[in-house]
């Protein structure tokens, strides 16, 4: 069944390939965590190599941002998942997946890579 997950929005099977699949919540992406810093749910420290708060490109590379609200749907001991978080809610009226798509990625200009850690010099 096509499930959506209610804490990351994460779109996914609960069965695959004749398994069942557990989602869990990925921690914050850098545009995430960006815009917890600029809500004010969180505060990056200091960067040793600027002296200046941490960008959020920097800070998810050092270190995992869980969220609060986070969903982790394998199986608890006893009964039930290890959490619930914000839940998850079925979606009815989806077309199946009927099979992947192969992404050529040697068409892509320069592949996929992370985004650099932007640094700045001491001034
Ligand atoms: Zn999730």
């Amino acid at each position: 069944m096509l499930t959506q997950c209610n804490a990351c929005g994460g779109v996914y099977q609960t069965e695959q390939n004749g398994q069942e699949y557990y989602h869990v919540c990925p921690p914050l992406s850098a545009v995430e965590l960006a815009a917890a810093v600029d809500a004010g749910a969180v505060t990056l420290p200091d960067d040793p190599a600027t002296g200046k708060p941490e960008t959020p490109a920097a800070a998810v590379m050092r270190r995992s941002y869980e969220r609060s609200n986070k969903r982790d749907e394998r199986p608890a001991k006893g009964a039930g998942i290890l959490r619930d978080g914000d839940g998850a809610t079925p979606i009815v009226d989806a077309t199946p997946i009927a099979a992947p798509v192969t992404v050529d990625m040697s068409k892509l200009k320069g592949g996929v890579t992370p985004s650099p850690v932007a640094t700045t010099p001491n001034a």
